[in-house]
């Protein structure tokens, strides 16, 4: 092997990988590429703490410190939709051509319309890392975070799945409540060494390969009745070995049937994996078309 071969390391810890692909990227078109989570979490937290500091200092200032809007960000729904559903998304870019994504929900908290701000990097139309998130119910507030150009084509940043356009919007209303349902329930039995959820986008680029290429499919009949499908593979990234599932449904449109993910995640915890492990396990070939 030559000395000066090309050789790609870690941004935050200089270590070398093998290969491009055991890189993780956190924003477009910029070559700043991490070995693990945990350097880019690192490599990003002094940018964490300035947002955490400018967003105390205005709460102080408009005297919201402890507003009970903050607890909407216990459940795990609202921050799924701000960060993959957003009513709003925003894009600052400076001189230098980095790119901030403020993404804007509102939802109803206890009868309250609050809003959910989400600080973010976007790779690959996703949220990849995110900055600062935090819930409100005061406009004003809302209000500093609608800074740059507001990104009109909402599409572009919406999940693959959304631009399914055989699905109708009663469609994605059976999505959106199995989803719900399915996140608030793996989250209880999610344990703390577990990989954040706050990271689970860094693992989008697993869910087609889980698909695909599934090591394991249970087929069984979820609390509604219908027909679920959890797919399991095992993948490994820099020396840490973790599971993806993807739990998904069948939509019948017409002649077609489609198998639509519900929620996808990665985790290294094997009781989690296999609590999904119901139902009967389908050979390979039996969902082919
Ligand atoms: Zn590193």
């Amino acid at each position: 092997m030559l000395i000066s071969d090309n050789i790609y390391y870690c941004k935050n810890c200089k270590k070398v990988v093998p290969s491009i692909e055991d890189l993780l990227f956190v924003e477009d078109g910029s070559n700043l590429s991490f070995c693990s989570e945990a350097c880019i979490e690192k490599f990003y937290s002094p940018l964490i703490d300035y947002f955490a500091g400018k967003i105390e200092k205005k709460r102080k200032d408009l005297n919201i410190v402890d507003e009970a809007a903050l607890e909407a960000l216990e459940n795990p729904t609202f921050v799924d939709r701000v960060l993959h559903k957003p009513d709003e998304i925003w894009r600052l870019e400076n001189d230098l051509k980095e790119e901030i994504f403020t993404f804007i929900s509102k939802v109803n908290h206890n009868g309250e319309d609050i809003h959910l701000m989400a600080l973010c990097f976007v790779f690959n139309h996703t949220p990849s890392f995110v900055l600062a998130l935090t819930a409100t119910s005061n406009d004003y507030f809302v209000q500093d975070f609608q800074v740059g150009e507001e990104v009109e084509s909402l599409e572009d940043y919406h999940r693959e799945i959304e631009d399914n356009s055989i699905l109708d919007p009663e469609d994605f209303e059976l999505i959106e409540l199995k989803k719900s349902k399915l996140l608030a329930e793996m989250m209880t039995h999610r344990k703390e060494f577990d990989i954040p959820f706050e990271d689970f986008s860094l693992y989008m680029d697993y869910l087609r390969p889980t698909i695909e290429t599934y090591d394991e499919l249970y087929e069984f009949k979820d609390e509604d009745g219908d027909e679920a499908f959890a797919y399991f593979k095992a993948f490994e990234k820099s020396g840490v070995s973790f599971f993806y599932i993807a739990l998904c449904t069948r939509i019948e449109k017409g002649e077609q049937s489609l198998i639509v993910p519900i929620i996808s995640f990665p985790t290294i915890d094997g009781d989690l994996s296999n609590s999904y492990k119901a139902g009967k396990l389908i050979d390979g070939n039996k969902l082919a078309h």
